[in-house]
Protein backbone atom coordinates (compact mmCIF):
# COMPACT_ATOMS: atom_id res chain seq x y z
CA UNK A 1 0.00 0.00 0.00
CA UNK A 2 1.23 3.95 -0.78
CA UNK A 3 1.21 5.51 2.49
CA UNK A 4 -0.71 8.77 2.50
CA UNK A 5 -2.72 11.04 4.86
CA UNK A 6 -5.58 8.63 4.07
CA UNK A 7 -4.13 5.64 5.94
CA UNK A 8 -5.92 5.09 9.52
CA UNK A 9 -4.03 6.41 12.08
CA UNK A 10 -3.37 2.87 13.69
CA UNK A 11 -1.76 1.49 10.27
CA UNK A 12 0.56 4.68 10.46
CA UNK A 13 1.33 4.40 14.08
CA UNK A 14 2.68 0.71 13.73
CA UNK A 15 4.51 1.74 10.24
CA UNK A 16 5.97 4.51 12.18
CA UNK A 17 7.09 2.75 15.19
CA UNK A 18 8.35 -0.29 13.33
CA UNK A 19 11.15 1.79 10.56
CA UNK A 20 11.30 5.52 12.04
CA UNK A 21 13.89 5.89 15.08
CA UNK A 22 12.83 9.25 16.16
CA UNK A 23 15.42 12.07 17.36
CA UNK A 24 15.14 12.36 21.59
CA UNK A 25 12.82 9.52 22.21
CA UNK A 26 13.01 6.26 23.90
CA UNK A 27 11.23 4.32 21.06
CA UNK A 28 10.05 1.28 22.74
CA UNK A 29 7.91 3.84 25.30
CA UNK A 30 6.69 5.30 22.31
CA UNK A 31 5.75 2.26 20.38
CA UNK A 32 3.32 1.44 22.95
CA UNK A 33 1.46 4.20 22.90
CA UNK A 34 1.63 5.18 19.15
CA UNK A 35 3.30 8.80 17.57
CA UNK A 36 0.60 11.20 17.26
CA UNK A 37 0.85 12.27 12.95
CA UNK A 38 0.96 15.66 12.86
CA UNK A 39 -1.18 16.00 8.85
CA UNK A 40 -1.00 19.98 8.17
CA UNK A 41 -0.76 23.53 10.18
CA UNK A 42 -2.10 26.82 9.47
CA UNK A 43 -1.13 30.10 11.55
CA UNK A 44 -0.17 28.86 15.24
CA UNK A 45 -2.39 25.24 14.85
CA UNK A 46 -1.75 21.70 13.70
CA UNK A 47 -4.42 19.69 12.08
CA UNK A 48 -3.92 15.73 13.27
CA UNK A 49 -4.72 12.09 11.51
CA UNK A 50 -7.77 11.91 13.75
CA UNK A 51 -9.10 15.79 13.11
CA UNK A 52 -7.80 17.45 16.37
CA UNK A 53 -6.95 20.90 15.98
CA UNK A 54 -3.57 21.83 18.12
CA UNK A 55 -2.72 25.16 19.80
CA UNK A 56 1.33 24.71 18.67
CA UNK A 57 2.75 26.51 21.89
CA UNK A 58 6.53 25.66 20.22
CA UNK A 59 6.10 27.14 16.99
CA UNK A 60 7.32 23.24 15.67
CA UNK A 61 10.42 23.48 17.77
CA UNK A 62 10.95 27.08 18.43
CA UNK A 63 11.71 27.62 14.48
CA UNK A 64 7.56 28.37 12.97
CA UNK A 65 8.56 31.95 13.75
CA UNK A 66 5.79 33.18 10.38
CA UNK A 67 3.69 31.15 11.30
CA UNK A 68 2.46 27.99 9.29
CA UNK A 69 0.51 27.89 5.83
CA UNK A 70 2.76 30.54 3.92
CA UNK A 71 1.94 30.30 0.53
CA UNK A 72 4.83 32.66 -0.37
CA UNK A 73 7.39 30.57 1.06
CA UNK A 74 5.98 27.93 -1.33
CA UNK A 75 6.40 29.64 -4.34
CA UNK A 76 9.53 30.86 -3.40
CA UNK A 77 10.82 27.05 -2.98
CA UNK A 78 9.43 26.53 -5.94
CA UNK A 79 10.23 28.87 -8.05
CA UNK A 80 13.85 28.50 -7.05
CA UNK A 81 14.04 24.55 -7.82
CA UNK A 82 12.53 25.07 -11.11
CA UNK A 83 15.73 27.87 -11.53
CA UNK A 84 18.78 26.46 -10.13
CA UNK A 85 17.53 23.58 -7.52
CA UNK A 86 21.46 22.99 -6.40
CA UNK A 87 24.75 24.69 -6.82
CA UNK A 88 27.52 24.61 -4.09
CA UNK A 89 29.64 27.81 -3.24
CA UNK A 90 32.94 25.68 -2.93
CA UNK A 91 34.76 26.11 -5.74
CA UNK A 92 34.86 29.87 -6.95
CA UNK A 93 30.96 29.73 -7.41
CA UNK A 94 28.29 31.64 -5.68
CA UNK A 95 24.71 32.33 -6.77
CA UNK A 96 22.07 34.41 -6.55
CA UNK A 97 20.17 33.28 -3.47
CA UNK A 98 23.11 32.91 -1.19
CA UNK A 99 24.47 36.25 -2.33
CA UNK A 100 21.01 37.52 -1.34
CA UNK A 101 20.18 36.36 1.74
CA UNK A 102 24.07 37.32 3.02
CA UNK A 103 23.21 40.73 2.19
CA UNK A 104 20.10 40.67 3.87
CA UNK A 105 21.15 39.29 6.92
CA UNK A 106 24.29 41.77 7.05
CA UNK A 107 21.39 44.88 7.09
CA UNK A 108 19.50 43.19 9.87
CA UNK A 109 22.38 41.67 12.03
CA UNK A 110 23.46 44.48 14.87
CA UNK A 111 26.95 46.25 14.44
CA UNK A 112 29.59 44.96 12.56
CA UNK A 113 28.30 41.63 11.95
CA UNK A 114 28.59 41.95 7.59
CA UNK A 115 29.82 38.09 6.74
CA UNK A 116 27.50 35.02 6.66
CA UNK A 117 29.54 31.09 7.02
CA UNK A 118 25.81 29.13 6.14
CA UNK A 119 25.30 26.03 7.01
CA UNK A 120 22.24 23.07 7.10
CA UNK A 121 21.36 23.89 10.99
CA UNK A 122 22.12 24.83 14.20
CA UNK A 123 23.92 22.34 15.17
CA UNK A 124 26.62 22.41 11.86
CA UNK A 125 26.97 26.45 12.58
CA UNK A 126 27.82 25.79 15.86
CA UNK A 127 30.45 23.11 15.49
CA UNK A 128 31.79 25.72 12.67
CA UNK A 129 32.05 28.16 14.82
CA UNK A 130 34.83 25.62 16.72
CA UNK A 131 36.79 25.82 13.86
CA UNK A 132 36.60 29.62 13.61
CA UNK A 133 37.22 30.91 16.75
CA UNK A 134 40.38 28.06 17.30
CA UNK A 135 41.46 29.29 13.32
CA UNK A 136 40.88 33.09 14.29
CA UNK A 137 43.69 32.68 17.20
CA UNK A 138 46.18 30.14 15.12
CA UNK A 139 46.11 33.06 12.37
CA UNK A 140 47.28 35.63 14.35
CA UNK A 141 50.11 33.59 16.06
CA UNK A 142 48.30 32.24 19.06
CA UNK A 143 48.07 29.05 18.50
CA UNK A 144 47.43 27.94 22.14
CA UNK A 145 44.49 30.15 22.36
CA UNK A 146 41.86 26.92 21.44
CA UNK A 147 39.55 26.68 24.70
CA UNK A 148 36.18 27.13 24.57
CA UNK A 149 34.16 28.02 27.64
CA UNK A 150 30.18 27.33 27.86
CA UNK A 151 27.61 26.65 29.93
CA UNK A 152 25.91 23.81 32.06
CA UNK A 153 22.66 23.24 31.02
CA UNK A 154 23.24 25.10 27.22
CA UNK A 155 22.03 23.60 24.06
CA UNK A 156 24.18 23.84 21.12
CA UNK A 157 23.25 20.95 18.95
CA UNK A 158 22.96 17.55 18.84
CA UNK A 159 26.92 16.87 16.47
CA UNK A 160 30.14 15.78 18.36
CA UNK A 161 30.73 19.45 18.83
CA UNK A 162 27.62 20.95 19.23
CA UNK A 163 26.85 18.32 22.05
CA UNK A 164 30.23 18.92 23.34
CA UNK A 165 29.79 22.55 23.17
CA UNK A 166 26.69 21.85 25.02
CA UNK A 167 26.44 21.34 28.54
CA UNK A 168 23.43 18.80 29.18
CA UNK A 169 24.79 15.95 30.80
CA UNK A 170 22.36 13.54 29.18
CA UNK A 171 24.23 13.92 26.10
CA UNK A 172 27.74 13.95 27.70
CA UNK A 173 26.98 10.87 29.11
CA UNK A 174 26.19 8.76 25.74
CA UNK A 175 29.30 8.87 23.25
CA UNK A 176 31.86 9.80 25.68
CA UNK A 177 31.48 13.74 25.46
CA UNK A 178 32.94 16.63 25.26
CA UNK A 179 35.58 16.78 22.71
CA UNK A 180 38.66 18.30 23.92
CA UNK A 181 38.82 22.16 24.87
CA UNK A 182 35.90 22.92 25.83
CA UNK A 183 35.52 23.78 29.84
CA UNK A 184 31.85 24.66 31.15
CA UNK A 185 31.05 27.30 33.72
CA UNK A 186 27.79 28.15 35.40
CA UNK A 187 24.22 28.98 34.06
CA UNK A 188 22.53 32.14 35.46
CA UNK A 189 19.20 29.94 36.73
CA UNK A 190 18.49 31.84 40.14
CA UNK A 191 15.20 29.83 40.78
CA UNK A 192 17.12 26.38 40.74
CA UNK A 193 20.97 27.49 41.80
CA UNK A 194 20.89 31.33 43.47
CA UNK A 195 20.11 30.13 46.56
CA UNK A 196 19.77 32.91 49.29
CA UNK A 197 21.81 35.45 47.01
CA UNK A 198 19.13 38.63 45.27
CA UNK A 199 18.73 37.10 41.62
CA UNK A 200 21.31 40.12 41.00
CA UNK A 201 23.77 39.03 43.19
CA UNK A 202 23.57 35.78 41.58
CA UNK A 203 24.26 37.07 38.22
CA UNK A 204 27.17 38.94 38.96
CA UNK A 205 28.01 35.76 40.83
CA UNK A 206 27.62 33.52 37.73
CA UNK A 207 29.53 35.71 35.20
CA UNK A 208 32.42 36.18 37.50
CA UNK A 209 32.91 32.30 37.15
CA UNK A 210 33.55 32.90 33.74
CA UNK A 211 36.01 35.26 34.53
CA UNK A 212 37.61 33.20 37.56
CA UNK A 213 37.33 30.16 34.36
CA UNK A 214 39.57 32.60 32.59
CA UNK A 215 41.77 33.19 34.92
CA UNK A 216 42.51 29.36 35.63
CA UNK A 217 43.37 28.87 32.21
CA UNK A 218 45.55 31.76 31.34
CA UNK A 219 43.89 34.17 29.00
CA UNK A 220 46.34 33.20 26.29
CA UNK A 221 44.55 30.08 26.50
CA UNK A 222 40.90 31.00 26.13
CA UNK A 223 39.68 31.47 22.33
CA UNK A 224 35.90 32.51 23.30
CA UNK A 225 33.15 32.06 25.33
CA UNK A 226 29.50 30.86 23.79
CA UNK A 227 26.10 31.30 25.26
CA UNK A 228 22.61 31.76 24.13
CA UNK A 229 21.13 34.71 24.86
CA UNK A 230 18.01 33.31 26.87
CA UNK A 231 18.79 29.84 27.47
CA UNK A 232 16.18 27.88 25.23
CA UNK A 233 16.02 23.90 25.25
CA UNK A 234 17.38 24.38 28.89
CA UNK A 235 13.98 25.93 30.17
CA UNK A 236 14.06 29.18 29.06
CA UNK A 237 15.98 30.60 31.70
CA UNK A 238 16.10 34.59 31.75
CA UNK A 239 19.45 35.48 33.16
CA UNK A 240 19.36 38.33 35.92
CA UNK A 241 19.38 42.07 34.67
CA UNK A 242 22.91 42.12 36.24
CA UNK A 243 24.35 38.93 34.47
CA UNK A 244 24.77 39.72 30.54
CA UNK A 245 26.80 43.56 31.25
CA UNK A 246 29.29 41.31 33.63
CA UNK A 247 29.93 38.56 30.44
CA UNK A 248 30.42 41.36 28.00
CA UNK A 249 32.90 43.30 30.16
CA UNK A 250 34.53 39.80 31.33
CA UNK A 251 35.01 39.40 27.46
CA UNK A 252 36.26 42.68 26.40
CA UNK A 253 38.61 42.95 29.44
CA UNK A 254 40.45 39.42 28.32
CA UNK A 255 39.99 39.92 24.56
CA UNK A 256 37.60 36.12 24.40
CA UNK A 257 34.98 36.67 21.14
CA UNK A 258 31.79 36.16 22.16
CA UNK A 259 29.78 33.99 20.38
CA UNK A 260 25.91 34.10 20.96
CA UNK A 261 23.91 31.10 20.05
CA UNK A 262 21.00 33.23 18.11
CA UNK A 263 18.98 30.30 17.10
CA UNK A 264 16.51 30.47 19.32
CA UNK A 265 16.27 34.14 20.48
CA UNK A 266 17.12 35.28 16.55
CA UNK A 267 14.07 36.60 14.16
CA UNK A 268 11.96 38.14 16.68
CA UNK A 269 11.82 35.68 19.39
CA UNK A 270 12.49 38.06 22.61
CA UNK A 271 10.94 41.47 20.41
CA UNK A 272 14.09 42.21 18.49
CA UNK A 273 15.25 40.96 15.66
CA UNK A 274 18.13 39.36 17.93
CA UNK A 275 18.59 38.49 21.58
CA UNK A 276 21.60 39.80 21.78
CA UNK A 277 19.73 43.47 21.31
CA UNK A 278 17.04 42.69 24.03
CA UNK A 279 20.43 42.02 26.14
CA UNK A 280 22.15 44.56 25.21
CA UNK A 281 25.59 42.51 23.92
CA UNK A 282 27.91 43.17 21.26
CA UNK A 283 28.81 39.42 19.79
CA UNK A 284 31.89 38.99 17.62
CA UNK A 285 29.71 35.75 16.10
CA UNK A 286 26.23 35.01 16.04
CA UNK A 287 24.92 31.42 15.33
CA UNK A 288 21.82 31.03 13.16
CA UNK A 289 19.43 28.32 12.59
CA UNK A 290 15.36 28.12 12.66
CA UNK A 291 13.55 31.26 12.79
CA UNK A 292 15.88 32.29 10.01
CA UNK A 293 13.94 30.31 7.40
CA UNK A 294 11.05 30.01 9.75
CA UNK A 295 11.70 26.00 9.20
CA UNK A 296 10.38 26.06 6.13
CA UNK A 297 13.85 24.95 4.95
CA UNK A 298 16.75 23.64 7.00
CA UNK A 299 19.42 26.48 7.21
CA UNK A 300 21.92 27.95 9.72
CA UNK A 301 24.58 29.74 9.77
CA UNK A 302 27.78 31.67 11.64
CA UNK A 303 27.21 35.64 11.10
CA UNK A 304 30.97 37.37 11.79
CA UNK A 305 32.01 40.57 12.56
CA UNK A 306 34.17 42.38 10.41
CA UNK A 307 37.13 41.58 12.73
CA UNK A 308 36.63 38.01 12.62
CA UNK A 309 36.37 37.98 8.85
CA UNK A 310 38.98 39.83 8.02
CA UNK A 311 41.26 37.51 9.75
CA UNK A 312 39.35 33.68 8.75
CA UNK A 313 39.21 35.53 5.04
CA UNK A 314 43.50 36.08 5.15
CA UNK A 315 43.68 31.73 5.35
CA UNK A 316 42.15 29.27 3.69
CA UNK A 317 39.16 27.98 5.86
CA UNK A 318 39.07 24.44 5.63
CA UNK A 319 35.30 23.72 6.10
CA UNK A 320 32.26 23.39 5.12
CA UNK A 321 29.20 21.98 3.93
CA UNK A 322 27.42 19.95 0.86
CA UNK A 323 24.30 22.30 1.86
CA UNK A 324 26.23 25.72 3.13
CA UNK A 325 23.92 28.20 0.92
CA UNK A 326 22.04 26.16 -0.27
CA UNK A 327 20.05 27.42 -2.86
CA UNK A 328 16.59 26.19 -2.38
CA UNK A 329 16.89 26.95 1.55
CA UNK A 330 18.43 30.62 0.98
CA UNK A 331 15.49 31.52 -1.34
CA UNK A 332 12.97 30.54 1.21
CA UNK A 333 14.80 31.77 3.98
CA UNK A 334 15.06 35.22 2.25
CA UNK A 335 11.55 35.52 1.65
CA UNK A 336 10.62 34.37 5.36
CA UNK A 337 12.93 37.62 6.10
CA UNK A 338 10.65 39.78 3.88
CA UNK A 339 7.50 38.48 5.84
CA UNK A 340 9.04 39.27 9.18
CA UNK A 341 9.94 42.76 8.28
CA UNK A 342 6.69 43.52 6.40
CA UNK A 343 4.73 42.40 9.10
CA UNK A 344 7.35 43.64 11.63
CA UNK A 345 7.12 40.41 13.79
CA UNK A 346 10.00 41.50 15.83
CA UNK A 347 8.80 45.02 16.80
CA UNK A 348 5.06 43.53 17.38
CA UNK A 349 6.55 40.68 19.97
CA UNK A 350 8.73 43.52 21.22
CA UNK A 351 5.45 46.36 21.66
CA UNK A 352 2.30 43.59 21.60
CA UNK A 353 2.28 40.25 22.06
CA UNK A 354 5.54 39.89 24.19
CA UNK A 355 3.91 42.62 26.86
CA UNK A 356 0.37 40.67 26.27
CA UNK A 357 1.83 37.20 26.94
CA UNK A 358 3.81 38.50 30.04
CA UNK A 359 0.54 39.75 32.04
CA UNK A 360 -1.36 36.76 31.22
CA UNK A 361 1.50 34.49 32.13
CA UNK A 362 1.68 36.40 35.87
CA UNK A 363 -1.45 35.42 36.23
CA UNK A 364 -0.44 31.89 36.47
CA UNK A 365 1.86 32.59 39.17
CA UNK A 366 -1.16 32.26 41.84
CA UNK A 367 -1.41 28.52 40.42
CA UNK A 368 -0.68 26.24 43.54
CA UNK A 369 1.98 24.09 42.05
CA UNK A 370 3.73 27.28 39.78
CA UNK A 371 6.63 28.60 41.89
CA UNK A 372 8.10 31.16 39.23
CA UNK A 373 6.24 32.51 35.61
CA UNK A 374 8.89 34.43 33.21
CA UNK A 375 8.84 35.44 30.00
CA UNK A 376 11.19 37.08 27.33
CA UNK A 377 9.79 38.41 24.34
CA UNK A 378 7.17 35.16 23.02
CA UNK A 379 9.49 32.61 25.05
CA UNK A 380 7.97 31.86 28.42
CA UNK A 381 8.86 29.09 31.63
CA UNK A 382 6.42 27.94 34.07
CA UNK A 383 8.57 26.39 37.24
CA UNK A 384 6.36 23.53 38.86
CA UNK A 385 6.91 23.02 42.48
CA UNK A 386 5.42 21.21 44.95
CA UNK A 387 6.51 24.41 47.77
CA UNK A 388 6.69 27.89 46.53
CA UNK A 389 8.50 29.64 49.59
CA UNK A 390 11.36 27.02 49.40
CA UNK A 391 11.75 26.80 45.89
CA UNK A 392 11.26 22.92 46.89
CA UNK A 393 11.57 20.36 43.66
CA UNK A 394 9.38 17.44 43.40
CA UNK A 395 10.59 13.81 44.65
CA UNK A 396 13.52 12.16 42.18
CA UNK A 397 12.96 11.55 39.60
CA UNK A 398 12.87 15.26 38.40
CA UNK A 399 11.14 15.46 35.49
CA UNK A 400 8.04 13.37 36.52
CA UNK A 401 5.34 16.35 37.30
CA UNK A 402 6.65 18.01 34.06
CA UNK A 403 5.69 15.35 32.17
CA UNK A 404 2.21 14.44 33.08
CA UNK A 405 1.69 18.25 32.66
CA UNK A 406 2.77 17.83 29.45
CA UNK A 407 0.67 14.79 28.55
CA UNK A 408 -2.19 17.24 30.10
CA UNK A 409 -1.32 19.76 27.70
CA UNK A 410 -1.27 17.26 24.69
CA UNK A 411 -4.24 15.86 25.65
CA UNK A 412 -5.94 19.22 25.56
CA UNK A 413 -4.44 20.25 22.12
CA UNK A 414 -2.34 22.28 23.50
CA UNK A 415 1.69 21.61 22.37
CA UNK A 416 4.07 23.09 25.76
CA UNK A 417 7.18 21.00 26.53
CA UNK A 418 8.55 20.48 29.69
CA UNK A 419 12.23 20.37 30.43
CA UNK A 420 12.41 18.21 33.45
CA UNK A 421 9.93 20.10 35.89
CA UNK A 422 9.47 23.14 33.77
CA UNK A 423 7.24 24.05 31.16
CA UNK A 424 8.07 26.19 28.12
CA UNK A 425 6.53 27.85 25.35
CA UNK A 426 7.62 29.57 22.15
CA UNK A 427 4.64 30.06 19.39
CA UNK A 428 5.03 31.20 16.29
CA UNK A 429 5.50 34.91 16.35
CA UNK A 430 2.28 35.59 14.45
CA UNK A 431 0.19 34.35 17.26
CA UNK A 432 -2.91 36.96 18.24
CA UNK A 433 -3.95 38.33 21.72
CA UNK A 434 -7.18 36.09 21.51
CA UNK A 435 -4.69 33.00 20.85
CA UNK A 436 -2.57 33.89 23.83
CA UNK A 437 -5.25 34.05 26.59
CA UNK A 438 -6.36 30.12 24.83
CA UNK A 439 -3.09 29.16 25.43
CA UNK A 440 -2.70 30.68 29.42
CA UNK A 441 -6.16 29.18 29.47
CA UNK A 442 -5.31 25.54 28.29
CA UNK A 443 -1.89 25.87 30.43
CA UNK A 444 -3.95 26.50 33.71
N1 LIG B 1 21.69 26.12 19.35
C1 LIG B 1 20.57 26.33 20.04
C2 LIG B 1 20.51 27.47 21.00
C3 LIG B 1 19.46 25.51 19.85
O1 LIG B 1 18.35 25.72 20.57
C4 LIG B 1 19.54 24.47 18.90
C5 LIG B 1 18.38 23.59 18.65
O2 LIG B 1 17.43 23.56 19.40
C6 LIG B 1 20.75 24.28 18.21
C7 LIG B 1 21.79 25.13 18.45
C8 LIG B 1 20.90 23.18 17.24
O3 LIG B 1 20.21 23.45 16.07
P1 LIG B 1 19.79 22.27 15.08
O4 LIG B 1 18.83 21.40 15.81
O5 LIG B 1 19.23 23.01 13.90
O6 LIG B 1 21.04 21.54 14.72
Amino acid sequence: TRITNHLPTAELQALDAAHHMHPFTHAAGLAQKGARVILRGEGCWLTDSEGHRILDGMAGLWCVNAGYGREELAQAAAAQMRELPFYNTFFQTTHVPAIALAAKLAELAPGNLNHVFFAGSGSEANDTNIRLVRQFWAAQGKPDKQVIISRRNAYHGSTMGGASLGGMAAMHAQGGLPIPGIVHVGQPHWWAEGGEMTPEAFGIARARELEAAIADLGEDRVAAFIAEPVQGAGGVIVPPASYWPEVQRICDAHDILLIADEVITGFGRTGNWFGSQTMGLRPDIMTIAKGLSSGYQPIGGSILSDRVAEVIGGIEFNHGYTYSGHPVAAAVALANLRILEDEDLPGRVGRITGPYLARAWAGLADHPLVGAAETCGLMGALQLTPDKAARARFAAPEGTAGLRARERCFANDLVMRHVGDRMIIAPPLVISEDEVDMLVARAR
